[in-house]
């Protein structure tokens, strides 16, 4: 099982001073940053995945600034990516639309012929055909029932435009491999498409339309699908968000998923922030202790206009608490004195009132509870990763992007371990029948 990391743009700097708070005045982001494969000295994941939304153009605008854009498509991607040297060779490259970009589009805005020109130019090892997310899904609905007038509009254009696609990457003797995309609005509506993918030519597909669906409908999804298609046809999950739940998805023969959700939880979550190994084949997460900058947090700055904060007492309580958690770490702070002063900065934060005024609040009662988990646990002193033993106890402050992505990218390579220890536990289980089998067929 692959995992393919979708990237979009998430680089820090190796250079970030973190008790001056910031990089030197010089830096070039893209070109001082480095990706997490640079970071951390080797790649986290077994390919990247980008989407040519993210990337931008005229029609839809990207996250791509437009020269990045520009050279995105002279050098290729394996170039712009930084993955142009030996030891990332054997890393794939995937490449989709974006179809959540243009979901408001009665068209998706590209063409097949398009899209097959652009995986070829810029060099990807695999690209999507050009889908367009289908809502409304029903879990419940059998064989072809459902679906409203739009859903199987768009039904209809993923198919069309798969079978073009497909066409165009052979006539061009395209160097991906192509995927078609499977939308439908049930399970079955999936099965159907699947099948008619797979009677097209294609041999590896890839189920669009996951990101708001819960695990156990994404699993009716893909045993629909592997019922409808031969045990040979590939399957990748696009937008894996429920990838932390990738232990429970053993048994659907899951080829590849791409996913950002390691990287995002780490300050995109309100709990489960800095993952580390658990026990058995479980993960186990910290939250990260929250400490923004005063005067650049949008929460403590309207609160500051509103007068019920200067400006002032607020960088003092900041300080405070960056303070403790620094001497904490070198073990010149008690835990309950750094917790304290932690809390007194996050009451302006979280109940806009301070701490004397809120401090048995159940919000704050909560947050101390977590936070008092994570510093009795040290956990970025129970791993080994570059980042881990370079920013010690800032990887674990939620604050600005390059404490914030850098614990994304712990996260990452402790995410690839995981999917590296389910993938040998799957690979354990049949040498274990073995031995049962071969009995069997003695007796
Ligand atoms: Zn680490």
């Amino acid at each position: 099982m692959k995992f393919i990391f979708a990237d979009s743009l998430d680089y820090v700097d190796p250079a970030f001073d973190f008790i001056a708070d910031r990089s030197p005045a010089e830096r070039q982001p893209y070109w001082d940053d480095a990706y997490p494969h640079e970071i951390l000295g080797y790649a986290p994941y077994d390919g990247v995945l980008v989407s040519r939304g993210i990337v931008g153009d005229h029609r839809v605008k990207g996250k791509y600034t437009a020269s990045q854009a520009r050279r995105f498509r002279l050098v290729g991607a394996r170039k712009f990516l930084r993955l142009d040297k030996p030891e990332f060779a054997h890393l794939e490259i995937f490449g989709d639309c974006g179809a959540f970009t243009y979901v408001q589009d009665e068209r998706p805005p590209y063409t097949p012929a398009e899209m097959a020109e652009f995986y070829d130019e810029c060099g990807f090892t695999h690209g999507a055909s050009v889908d367009h997310i289908i809502f409304d899904f029903d879990a419940g609905l059998v064989g072809m029932a459902g679906g409203s007038a739009e859903a199987r509009q768009r039904f209809d254009i993923t198919l069309e435009n798969a079978e073009g696609f497909l066409r165009e990457a052979r006539a061009m003797d395209a160097d991906f491999t192509p995927l078609g995309v499977v939308q439908g609005w049930s399970p079955d509506s999936m099965a159907d498409a699947a099948r008619r993918l797979v009677a097209m030519g294609y041999d590896y597909l890839a189920l669009g339309g996951m990101v708001p669906l819960k695990s156990p409908e994404i699993k009716l999804c893909l045993e629909a699908i592997r019922h409808a298609v031969p045990a040979s046809t590939r399957l990748h999950i696009l937008g894996f968000a429920k990838a932390d739940d990738i232990d429970s998805f053993h048994g659907y023969d899951i080829s590849s998923f791409d996913t950002t959700s390691p990287l995002i939880r780490a300050f995109k979550d309100a709990k489960q922030n800095y993952y580390l190994p658990g026990d058995g084949l479980a993960l186990r997460y910290f939250t990260s202790i929250r400490v923004p900058q005063a005067i650049e947090n949008p929460k403590l700055q309207r609160a500051v206009k509103k007068g019920m904060f200067r400006a002032e007492d607020l960088v003092r309580l900041e300080a405070l608490a960056l303070g403790a958690l620094r001497a904490f770490d070198r073990d010149e702070a008690e835990l309950e004195e750094t917790l304290h002063h932690v809390l007194v900065y996050s009451a302006p934060l979280f109940e806009e009132k301070p701490h004397e005024d809120c401090k048995d609040s159940p919000t704050l009662a909560r947050l101390a509870q977590r936070y008092r988990a994570t510093l009795t646990e040290r956990p970025w002193k129970q791993c080994s990763c570059k980042i881990c033993r370079d920013a010690a106890i800032d990887v674990i402050i939620f604050r600005g992007s390059n404490r914030n992505k850098r614990r994304g990218i712990h996260n990452l390579a402790v995410y690839q371990d995981h999917i590296e220890r389910l993938d040998l536990k799957r690979a354990v289980e049949p040498s274990d029948d073995l031995p049962r089998r071969l009995c069997a067929a003695e007796q």
